[in-house]
C-alpha cells in the first residue's frame, strides 16, 4: 500500500492478509519480473501449507484403500476419509454426516442429481427452473436431459444489473416444475443471488432447490439448514483444497428415493447374477475408489478457512473487493457487469477498445492473474451481449498491493489501446 493513496483501511479485528499469504507458498513468486498478484480466486484457489502437509503426512503415513480392509492401515484411512465427511457436514451445518456424498468436483455433483434425480422424480413434460447467469456446469446436465427426456428447461432472465428477481424464478413455477436449480453466487458476475427469496417461493409449492454454491462456500458462512435448499453443491478447489474432490449436500429425505448413478465398487451392497443390490447413501453414490486424499485435503481446507472465520473472510474480501472496483472506476471507458451491491468479491468488466484477451495477457505480463473469456457462462454473455469480460476474483490472501498491480495493469493496457 503506498502511504500517498491508502486503497483500503481494514477494521482492527479484520483477518491479517499479510500474515495469511506467508501460509501459501504459491503466492510468493515472480511473474516475469513482478511479485505474483492472484485474482483468479474464482477459477481456482491456491493452496495453504496446511493442506499439502495434511495431504503428504496421510499419503506417508495412513494410506490404503478404504473400507473394505481390515488392516490397520485401511482403517486409518477410513476413520480420515469418514472425518472429512463429518467436518464437511459440520462446515456447511448439514442434519448429518450421511447427507455428504463426495464427488470428484461441483460438475460431477451437479451431473449426479441431473442423472439419479431425474430418474427417480422427472417425466416427461416436468419442469427444471435455472437462470441465465448459471455456470455451464448448471445449464448442460439439465439441457441433454431436456433432449433425451422430454423435461422443459425453464431459465429466469437476469435483471439488467446483473442480478437475479425472485419474483421472476417465481413466476416461471408450475405444477410441473419438480426442480429448481440456481447458483448461490454468479461466477461470472459476483452476484449473490436472492436465494432465501427463491427458496422460499420454490417452498410454497414443495419444490425442491439446489444451490451450486461453488462461489459461495470459500467467501462466506453457508448454513444449508438455514437456507433451507435440499442440494448444495460444491468444488474442493475453489475452498483452498485440492482438485478431485467434490461435495453434494442432499437431504435424506431424496438422497434415500434417489437411485446410483455410477455402479461398481463401495456402493454395493451384494452381487449376484441374480441381481445386485445397493448400500444406503451417501455410500450409494460412491462408486468405485473414491478420492481419499482429496478428502483429506478438503478437510484440512475446511478447518483452515474455519480457524479464520468465514464472517471475518466474507467482510475482508468485501472491503478488498469494493475498494478495488472504486480504483477500477478511474480507469477510462471502463464497463463493470454485475451488481455494484450484493456481490462476492469478483469484479467482471471490460475496456472499450480492448479485447479482453488481450487485457488478460498484458496483465499476465504485469504479474497480474485474471480471467478472461466467458467464464463458462455462455448464455449469460450473449445476454450481457459481450463475447467475454476480464475477470479479477478476490481471496482473503489478496492485499492492496494486488490491487495496485492490477490497476498499474491495467493503465499499461490503456497505453497499448488508447
Ligand atoms: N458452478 C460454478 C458457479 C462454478 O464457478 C464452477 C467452476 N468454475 C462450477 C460450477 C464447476 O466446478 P468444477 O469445475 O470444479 O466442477
Amino acid at each position: 500500500m503506498t502511504a500517498a493513496r491508502p486503497l483500503f483501511r481494514a477494521p482492527p479485528d479484520a483477518l491479517d492478509a499479510e500474515a495469511l499469504r506467508r501460509d501459501f507458498p504459491a503466492l510468493n513468486q515472480k511473474i516475469h519480473g513482478f511479485p505474483l498478484a492472484y485474482l483468479d480466486n474464482a477459477a481456482s484457489a491456491q493452496k495453504p501449507r496446511a493442506v499439502l502437509e495434511a495431504m503428504t503426512r496421510f499419503y506417508e503415513n495412513d494410506y490404503a484403500n478404504i473400507h473394505r480392509g481390515v488392516h490397520e492401515l485401511s482403517q486409518r484411512a477410513t476413520n480420515a476419509y469418514e472425518n472429512a465427511r463429518k467436518t464437511a457436514q459440520r462446515f456447511i451445518n448439514a442434519n448429518a454426516a450421511d447427507e455428504i456424498v463426495f464427488t470428484r468436483g461441483a460438475t460431477e455433483s451437479l451431473n449426479l442429481v441431473a442423472s439419479s434425480f431425474s430418474r427417480a422424480f422427472l417425466r416427461e413434460g416436468d419442469e427444471v427452473v435455472i437462470t441465465e447467469l448459471e455456470h455451464h456446469a448448471n445449464i448442460v446436465p439439465w439441457q441433454v436431459l431436456a433432449k433425451e427426456r422430454g423435461v422443459i428447461l425453464k431459465p429466469a432472465p437476469i435483471t439488467p444489473g446483473g442480478s437475479v428477481d425472485a419474483a421472476q424464478v417465481e413466476a416461471l413455477l408450475t405444477k410441473r416444475t419438480k426442480l429448481v436449480s440456481v447458483a448461490h453466487v454468479s461466477n461470472a458476475l459476483g452476484t449473490v443471488l436472492p436465494v432465501a427469496d427463491i427458496i422460499a417461493a420454490a417452498k410454497k409449492r414443495d419444490i425442491p432447490v439446489l444451490l451450486d454454491g461453488c462461489q459461495a462456500v470459500g467467501h462466506m458462512p453457508v448454513d444449508v439448514r438455514a437456507l433451507g435448499c435440499d442440494f448444495y453443491v460444491f468444488s474442493g478447489h475453489k475452498l483452498y483444497g485440492p482438485t478431485g474432490i467434490g461435495v453434494l449436500y442432499g437431504r435424506k429425505e431424496w438422497l434415500a428415493e434417489m437411485p446410483p448413478w455410477q455402479t461398481g465398487g463401495d456402493m454395493i451392497e451384494s452381487v449376484s447374477f441374480k441381481g445386485t443390490t445397493f448400500r444406503e447413501p451417501p455410500a450409494r453414490f460412491e462408486a468405485g475408489t473414491p478420492p481419499i486424499a482429496g478428502a483429506v485435503g478438503l478437510a484440512a481446507a475446511i478447518d483452515y478457512v474455519s480457524a479464520i472465520g468465514m464472517e471475518r473472510i466474507a467482510d475482508y474480501e468485501r472491503r478488498l473487493a469494493d475498494a478495488a472496483r472504486a480504483e477500477l472506476s478511474k480507469i477510462n471507458r471502463i464497463t463493470f457487469y454485475g451488481p455494484r451491491d450484493n456481490h462476492s468479491p469478483i469484479i467482471s468488466f471490460n475496456l472499450e477498445g480492448a479485447h479482453a484477451h488481450d487485457v488478460g495477457s498484458i496483465l499476465d505480463r504485469c504479474g497480474v492473474a485474471a480471467r478472461t473469456g466467458h467464464h463458462c457462462a455462455e448464455p449469460l454473455m450473449e445476454r450481457l451481449g459481450v463475447p467475454g469480460t476480464t475477470r479479477v476474483s478476490f481471496a482473503f490472501y489478496n492485499t492492496p498491493a494486488d490491487i495496485e498491480a492490477l490497476c498499474r495493469g491495467l493503465e499499461k493496457t490503456r497505453e497499448i489501446f488508447p
